[in-house]
């Protein structure tokens, strides 16, 4: 089974806003919904869809939104024994605000970030095949255990991936070389690969963090996903032609395909494949979880 650890909180999306509200002023919005939010949740409900035994680790409040990330954890068949209800702290909200042509977020972290690896014992781990952390996480408390928790991992036999939040103030600084020499699996996108490599190109970037033992998979949205071939190279995989209707969480979606795969032991090229089709595919309803593919649908895309 799959450890999935990390952030959970709700998005509160407005939809086709007449414009972002100038200081003292209010607009209307077209819609609104309120949806599971996080990175690693949209991952974890993507891989409960392809039908993978998934459990969860993290945090909340004792609130209405933390009950509501937990009954949708435990709609998609998800184990929550291990999401603490901290009475002390708020659960998460990120509101996501788009117009026309752009969209603007903001985030309030709350109980997100106050998971720690002590949270994650040795028993919860030796019940898991895999660990996948996420995102936010990487900038909390939590940041300077992350080794010593691949590190554990390891050493109970799990393998390990790590999907790292976009850090804009860059405070991550040179902490990647030695946190990725614990991880089996990197799962950045461009953006993330350039930020943390310094490399302006994918290649130069996937060269840049080879270490011999990560494999590193760059997300690289209509361009499909990369990677490194044998020769040092690029290896890449284009993405599936969708009529896209909201690409947030597509990364997540992506871990969870690619994951899904490469877990079952398929070939690098083939667990490409599967990541770009459950991204794709999850591009397809509004929020990350709202049209996840099921293996089924996967199959179909991927043509297999
Ligand atoms: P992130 O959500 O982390 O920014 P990306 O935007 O790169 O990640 O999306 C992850 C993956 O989802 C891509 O590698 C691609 O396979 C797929 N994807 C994203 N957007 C689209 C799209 N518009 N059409 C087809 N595939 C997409």
């Amino acid at each position: 089974r799959i450890l999935v650890a990390g952030e959970l909180n709700v998005d509160l999306v407005f939809r086709d806003c007449q414009a972002f509200p100038a200081p003292g002023r209010e607009v209307l919005a077209e819609d609104a919904m309120v949806v599971p939010g996080s990175s690693s949740m949209i991952c974890a409900m993507g891989l409960a869809r392809l039908g993978n035994p998934v459990a969860f680790a993290g945090k909340v409040g004792v609130d209405g939104w933390g009950g509501f990330c937990v009954s949708a954890l435990q709609g998609a068949g998800i184990d929550v024994a291990a999401v603490r209800r901290d009475p002390g702290l708020r659960t998460g909200i990120t509101a996501s605000f788009s117009t026309s042509s752009d969209r603007a977020l903001v985030t309030f972290a709350g109980a997100i970030g106050a998971l720690r690896a002590s949270d994650i014992d040795d028993a919860l781990l030796a019940t898991a095949d895999h660990l996948h952390v996420s995102s936010y996480y990487l900038q909390s408390a939590l940041r300077p255990e992350l080794k010593s928790l691949f590190a554990r991992a390891s050493a109970l036999g799990l393998s390990t991936s790590l999907d790292p939040g976009f850090d804009p103030e860059q405070r991550w600084g040179n902490e990647w070389p030695c946190l990725l020499s614990e991880v089996d699996l990197f799962l950045p996108n461009d953006v993330e690969l350039a930020g943390i490599s310094g490399c302006e190109s994918p290649l130069d970037g996937l060269r840049a963090l080879d270490n011999g033992r990560t494999r590193t998979v760059v997300k690289r949205s209509r361009h499909g996903c990369a990677t490194l071939d044998g020769a040092g190279g690029l290896l890449e995989s284009p993405a599936f032609a969708v009529d896209a209707v909201d690409s947030t969480g597509a990364g997540d979606s992506f871990d969870a395909g690619f994951l899904h795969a490469w877990l079952r032991g398929l070939p690098l090229a083939e667990a490409m494949r599967w990541g770009n089709a459950c991204g794709a595919l999850s591009t397809r309803g509004v929020g990350g979880t709202a049209r996840q593919a099921d293996a089924a649908e996967a199959h179909a895309l991927l043509g297999s």
